[in-house]
């Protein structure tokens, strides 16, 4: 059935992200005006600074767009690529705004970039950039713990979001809720265990939701559990590391593929993950990479016969150009954006499931939320409950204990149940029982909508909804 809002040309990430939320909103009865005000950015800020670095002065271009403020602060990663720009900031903020409804983290949409290639300057050159770039937007409350959290996203990581917090502190020295203003920071600097493995770890939950879900296996073509799905991932960072890891070592699942900046990796037979990983870290790339097979044009590996396809890399890379050629029956959007709005048309059309990345990657911000209320609660999670819940638990096992042994060796207990159920949650245990929690709860609101409504027939459509129904309420809540 031909869609009214399909795009006849390949459109901006924007104007993607745009498309697919008009066609969610033609679906939906908002009040009029309503629509305009939630699409729409509130404001981008552009800043150019300079700092002094190899004897002259380099001019760095970066941004900072705030999408939604019906809840506040707003939430969204700081991106160091030299590929960023307004378009591409903008979109990303949108995304997060619906992202945030989506999984009930009570944030607005923000997102940051820096135009750099970060593998081009030295540890102390990135952290006199990023300093600096932060001091710009500190100073206009553009990161602030009640107003504007960023996060870690493409080409930033736990060293960035330190340097970050550091210097709002020194900026603001008596704001005793500093270590809040942004997140995605090391443990010692204020993070919470589980934030680096959170958006990876994410996809992985999000796909074991999905395989609970027999009608939503078959919709895809698929069947059995993810034991000995063959995967293919785009993006060893970050999110694409920890999703593959995940994955082939705790659900059985093979790793067919893998693509880099450098070229592509088969191996049908399954990828070691930790393996590949370690050897871009030590060669910068995955070229000459022994006991797989190296394709050097890697963008073509999007096209291998899979059964999970997983971009996890950045936007547009399934355009209207290579979509007609990718197998897979499933893509799980681990990256913002990977499926253009002219390729979602074809795909949906072909009969291709897509796991939307407003959802599919949530799990950063979800993680992001624990670390923020973790700041500001200024204690560890688990730390009053855990000797507490472990002395319970040592009442009912002495007591089972008693009762086993009055009734013979048949009724002893199985080896290590003692050992297992005697531990309280520690702070990483309760992350992930969040994180899953999260990931369940809003994947079956999606689904819900995906099977209970005749004009809806794919993920993305039904998530738009969820959220846009969200926000909406929060603005008319407020009075707009
Ligand atoms: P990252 O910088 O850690 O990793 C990106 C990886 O992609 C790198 O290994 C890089 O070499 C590779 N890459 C870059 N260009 C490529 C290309 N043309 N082909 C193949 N590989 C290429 O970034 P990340 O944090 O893992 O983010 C990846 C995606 O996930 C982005 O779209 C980001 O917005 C999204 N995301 C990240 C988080 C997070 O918590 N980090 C949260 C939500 C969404």
């Amino acid at each position: 059935m031909s869609d009214p809002n399909a795009p006849s040309f390949e459109p901006s990430f924007r104007e993607s992200v745009d498309i697919m939320f008009n066609r969610a909103v033609a679906l939906m009865d908002l009040p009029p005006g309503l629509e305009e005000k939630i699409r729409v950015c509130n404001a981008t800020y552009t800043v150019r600074f300079g700092v002094r670095l190899r004897g002259k002065i380099e001019t760095f271009t970066g941004y900072r767009s705030v999408h939604s403020e019906h809840m506040e602060p707003v939430k969204g990663g700081i991106r160091f690529s030299l590929g960023v720009n307004q378009n591409e900031v903008e979109a990303l903020a949108a995304l997060m705004s619906y992202k945030c409804a989506l999984v009930e983290t009570p944030f607005g949409g923000s997102k940051g970039g820096l135009c750099i290639d970060p593998r081009a300057w030295d540890d102390d050159e990135m952290e006199k950039i990023t300093r600096r770039f932060a001091y710009e937007l500190i100073k206009r409350d553009l990161i602030n713990p009640s107003q504007n959290v960023p996060a870690p996203d493409m080409g930033t990581g736990e060293r960035e979001m330190a340097w970050i917090a550091d210097q709002y502190k020194r900026m603001n020295t008596t704001d005793i809720n500093g270590a809040a203003c942004v997140t995605g920071k090391p443990i010692n600097a204020g993070g919470i265990q589980g934030r680096v493995e959170a958006t990876g770890r994410g996809v992985q939950y999000a796909l074991q939701e999905f395989f609970r879900h027999p009608e939503d296996i078959k919709a895809a073509g698929l069947s059995g559990t993810l034991d000995g799905k063959r995967i293919v991932v785009q993006g060893l960072g970050n999110v694409g590391y920890h999703a593959a890891k995940f994955l082939s070592e705790e659900d059985g699942s093979i790793i067919t593929g893998i693509i880099e900046r450098d070229g592509a990796l088969t191996e049908a037979g399954g990828l070691d993950v930790e393996a590949v990983h370690k050897w871009i870290a030590k060669n910068g790339g995955i070229k000459d990479y022994p006991g797989a097979t190296y394709v050097k044009d890697g963008a073509k590996v999007l096209e291998l016969d899979c059964d999970i396809l997983i971009p996890a890399a950045l936007e547009g890379v399934i355009n209207m150009g290579n979509a007609a050629n990718v197998k897979a029956p499933l893509i799980i959007e681990a990256a913002n954006g990977p499926v253009t709005a002219g390729a979602d048309e074809f795909l949906r059309e072909k009969g291709c499931v897509i796991i939307p990345d407003m959802y599919a990657n949530a799990g950063g911000v979800t993680v992001s939320y624990f670390e923020w209320v973790k700041n500001l609660s200024h204690i560890r999670f688990g730390r009053m409950q855990r000797r507490q819940e472990e002395a319970r638990h040592e009442l009912i096992v002495g007591e089972l204990q008693r009762l086993s042994e009055h009734l013979g060796d048949q009724w002893s207990m199985t080896p290590n149940f003692k050992q297992k159920y005697l531990r309280g949650a520690g702070e990483l245990e309760l992350v992930r029982s969040g994180l899953d929690d999260t990931m369940r709860t809003a994947y079956q609101a999606m689904r819900e909508v995906w099977h209970s409504r005749d004009d809806v027939h794919d993920l993305r459509t039904a998530a738009y909804l969820v959220s846009i129904g969200r926000i909406a309420s929060s603005y008319k809540a407020k009075g707009l």
